[in-house]
């Protein structure tokens, strides 16, 4: 059994955040969740945030603050594709993506960060892709914001790792949610052909990764990339 943490997910209604709010709460935790709408997992607590926006972002903190403590580890989870070719690719197509996944994730770790340092104990996890560091046609604005946040992990490591404050990226591959179920069915095969495992990840592979990151076992590991892609993205 790990130390029972305060954990915020965000996006935590539905797929890979949902998963990890669940498992994370198997696990003993005490799990708040974000969402725009809907609900997290039962035993969690829901507040409403939006990643765009830092004042909604401020007072989900808060709340969960009154209701179960300073948040310890944080999962930035939140994220959206607008897919398209470069030269189609509309500039708020391309920021839009990079305000919610890349500046979504600063708004969030920045606001945490203060109870992190006072309570000595952080672990940071962002949920980033295979196609951060694989690359995509289609998807220059969602890999880019994935990249950066290996950037932002190892910078936070390099920054409050003396703090017992640890930052770690999950690069999943495809995973079976509502994001990979909208693409085309030709393109999930072509994916499908390129996977060494040869299936798609299931949320709950994810959520395995997230809650040995949270736990004690992971304390000496901070600003890794850890892939759950079954084998794609090997070689980063
Ligand atoms: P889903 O599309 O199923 O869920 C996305 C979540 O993000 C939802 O909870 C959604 O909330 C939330 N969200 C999106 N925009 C905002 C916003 N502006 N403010 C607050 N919440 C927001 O995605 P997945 O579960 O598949 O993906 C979760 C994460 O994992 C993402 O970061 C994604 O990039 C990453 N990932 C997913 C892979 C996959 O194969 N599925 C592969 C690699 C990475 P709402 O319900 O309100 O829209």
């Amino acid at each position: 059994m790990t130390t029972s943490r305060t954990v915020l997910v965000t996006g935590g209604n539905r797929g890979i955040g949902y998963a990890i709010a669940e498992r994370m709460i198997a696990d003993g935790h005490r799990v708040a969740v974000t969402a725009r709408s809907g609900e997290g997992p039962a035993g969690s607590l829901t507040v409403r945030a939006d990643m765009t926006d830092a004042a909604t972002i401020d007072a989900a903190f808060t709340e969960i603050e009154a209701e179960l403590g300073a948040v310890e580890v944080v999962v930035a989870n939140a994220g959206i594709t607008k897919d398209t070719l470069l030269l189609r690719m509309s500039e708020e197509e391309f920021t839009s993506v990079i305000d919610t996944n890349l500046t979504g994730a600063f708004r969030v770790v920045k606001r945490a960060a203060k109870g992190l340092l006072k309570g000595r104990f952080g672990r940071v996890i962002l949920i980033s892709s295979v196609v951060g560091l694989y690359g995509s046609p289609g998807q220059i604005n969602y890999a880019s914001s994935k990249a950066a946040l290996v950037g932002f992990a190892r910078s936070l490591t390099r920054e409050l790792g003396a703090r017992n404050i640890t930052a770690n990226v999950i690069a999943p591959g495809f995973i079976e949610t509502d994001m990979t179920a909208s693409l085309p069915e030709a393109q999930q095969q072509q994916y499908l052909d390129s996977i060494p495992a040869a299936r798609f990840g299931r949320v709950a592979e994810i959520a395995g990764a997230a809650s040995f990151l949270a736990g004690d076992d992971a304390a000496y590991i901070s600003g890794a990339v850890i892939p759950v892609d079954g084998g794609l993205g090997m070689g980063h």
